[in-house]
């Protein structure tokens, strides 16, 4: 049930309700120039050549001006500090996806638990990393100033460093691709898993 194999994929499922990041929906895409828009275009290229990152950039942005929207009480960009980032950082939780055990688990340090358990979902390390890292990007092309970056504050590096240790333990992974994968012990012959034919 719980794909462990989320960490770096897109982040997109929490904004749409459809667990598929591949939907491409098109929210502000220009679909045709022809269209009588205002004479201001600012796209310097073809809007239809977006990369993945450069889409999905946008899709981020977006979602997080709507965070901004729907804030109460009502959060401008400008207003935005670092903090506000970790609300949302942990806003986003809850769309998580990722097992992420509690020290009084019996499965704490297991990457793959033999069995359920009540502890909470959340959002993995590197999807929030891969995250700031693009909403940082778009905070700039969108006129913000460095200097004044929120998600570039230090508070923000320090959460993720402190998400990416603890989910590190919690899950007894280290965040390196494992390769080799252990067989089980292949002495005797039991006789009851017998393999199928290769004919
Ligand atoms: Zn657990």
């Amino acid at each position: 049930m719980d794909s462990s194999n989320t960490d770096t994929t897109s982040i997109t499922s929490f904004t749409i309700n459809s667990p598929t990041n591949n939907n491409p929906t098109p929210m502000m895409m220009v679909t045709s120039p022809t269209g009588s828009s205002s004479s201001s275009a600012a796209a310097s290229s073809s809007p239809t050549t977006l990369s993945r990152y450069e889409n999905q950039k946008r899709r981020d942005w977006n979602t997080f001006g709507q965070y901004l929207r729907n804030h109460r009480p009502p959060l401008t960009l400008s207003r935005c500090s670092g903090a506000h980032v970790l609300e949302f950082l942990r806003y986003l939780d809850q769309f998580g996806k990722t097992k992420v055990h509690t020290q009084l688990c019996p499965f704490y340090g297991h990457p793959n638990p033999p069995a359920p358990c009540p502890c909470p979902l959340r959002q993995a390390w590197g999807s929030l990393d891969a995250l700031i890292g693009r909403l940082r990007a778009a905070y700039e092309e969108n006129g913000g100033k460095p200097e004044t970056n929120p998600f570039g504050a230090r508070a923000v590096r320090l959460y993720l460093r402190d998400v990416r240790d603890s989910q590190a333990k919690a899950r007894g992974i280290s965040y390196e691709k494992k390769k080799r994968k252990r067989p089980p012990p292949n002495q005797g012959q039991s006789s009851s898993a017998p393999l199928p034919p290769s004919s």
